[in-house]
């Protein structure tokens, strides 16, 4: 059964009343309904995609590319998440200005925790802020020995000589990683496509999967936060035990921990959820008190699970994460 939705866009022109003097629950409800009229009189929208990839890291069109693509589907509000690289952000928010999009800073942060690799998303960070940039370069330093490791499992496992094609798909050779290598086992014909390359050769029991240690979780969190970001828990569907999901005893411990140390979104709406996962992680966020995060986590034309644009709405309730920065300003 589809969970109610509630609009994920904002309305622009915001009748009264104001979240002064307002419950959370109350303002809510108000700005729910506010939204039913607003949109009947047909006054504009933003559309939101506060998750995506250039190939700074490893997306395959360049910052400017991205952002022309997503203006052209409808968004307003942009955020560019590279993993564990700041550089494209310039680039991208040049373009965005042509657009008269609104460009939020991002950055996805690859994390350790027990046995799992996450992804925590920083929205509003401050590139410049030395502990961020600093760990960033620590986990980008790790990168290219990890390729090479893998370039040698994968030559064991009769396949040889991946590196350089690995490298070739790659627009910084800083961020190389599996998506590249995925790439390049394509091209050369040993799969039809970037997700059966994971799933035979790139994920945890396969032969190309390198273990290997990235940020802390309470590091992550202090980068995003102490340079003015939110955290965001990024695609927690997508953390597997074995076959099956993380399972909830252990999902608890880890929102616990996420919020314990500073952390303060989910993503709720991302390119990897299903519908059932959208009223899941909802539920989620209202118990440990998180805001709601949307986002394609598009890559490139064809390879990604959804296009940028109009993405799914929120289900009914859930708080999105532009209160934190729209409240503010
Ligand atoms: P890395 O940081 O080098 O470990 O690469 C992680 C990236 O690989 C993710 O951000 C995804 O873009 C991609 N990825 C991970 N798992 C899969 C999968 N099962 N299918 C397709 N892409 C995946
Ligand atoms: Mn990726
Ligand atoms: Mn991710
Ligand atoms: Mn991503």
């Amino acid at each position: 059964m589809q969970p109610p939705f509630r609009s994920r866009r904002r309305v622009l022109a915001r009748s009264s009343p104001t979240s002064q003097g307002m419950s959370r629950r109350s303002l809510r409800g108000s700005l729910h309904s506010t939204l039913l009229v607003t949109i009947a009189k047909g006054v504009q929208v933003l559309d939101y995609d506060l998750h995506c990839h250039s190939n700074i890291s490893d997306g395959t069109l360049t910052p400017t590319e991205l952002v022309d693509r997503a203006a052209e589907r409808g968004v307003k509000v942009i955020a560019l998440t590279d993993h564990d690289d700041m550089d494209g952000l310039d680039e991208a928010r040049a373009a965005a200005l042509r657009h008269g999009m609104t460009f939020i800073s991002g950055v996805e942060i690859s994390v350790s925790w027990r046995t799992h690799t996450l992804h925590i998303v920083g929205l509003g960070i401050a590139p410049e802020y030395p502990p961020l940039a600093e760990g960033l370069c620590g986990l980008r330093s790790g990168r290219g020995a990890r390729a090479q490791k893998m370039a040698d499992e994968l030559a064991r496992a009769g396949i040889g000589g991946v590196l350089e094609g690995a490298y070739h798909y790659a627009g910084n050779p800083n961020m190389i990683g599996r998506t590249h290598f995925a790439r390049h086992l394509v091209e050369a014909g040993h799969c039809k496509d970037v997700k059966s390359v994971f799933n035979r050769y790139l994920v945890k029991g396969k032969p190309g999967y390198v273990p290997h240690q990235w940020a802390v979780l309470a590091d992550a969190i202090k980068w995003i936060r102490g340079s003015g970001g939110v955290a965001v828990l990024a695609h927690p569907g997508r953390y597997m035990s074995g076959r099956v999901g993380m399972g909830k005893k252990t999902m608890h411990e880890l929102l616990a921990e996420f919020v314990e140390c500073g952390g303060q979104a989910i993503e709720v709406v991302t390119g990897s959820h299903t519908p059932e996962q959208y009223a899941e992680f909802a539920r989620y966020a209202e118990e440990f008190d998180l805001l709601c995060s949307c986002g394609s986590d598009f890559h490139g034309p064809g390879e990604s699970y959804r296009d940028m644009g109009r993405l799914p709405d929120f289900p009914l309730g859930c708080r999105p994460v532009w209160e934190a920065w729209e409240n503010n300003a």
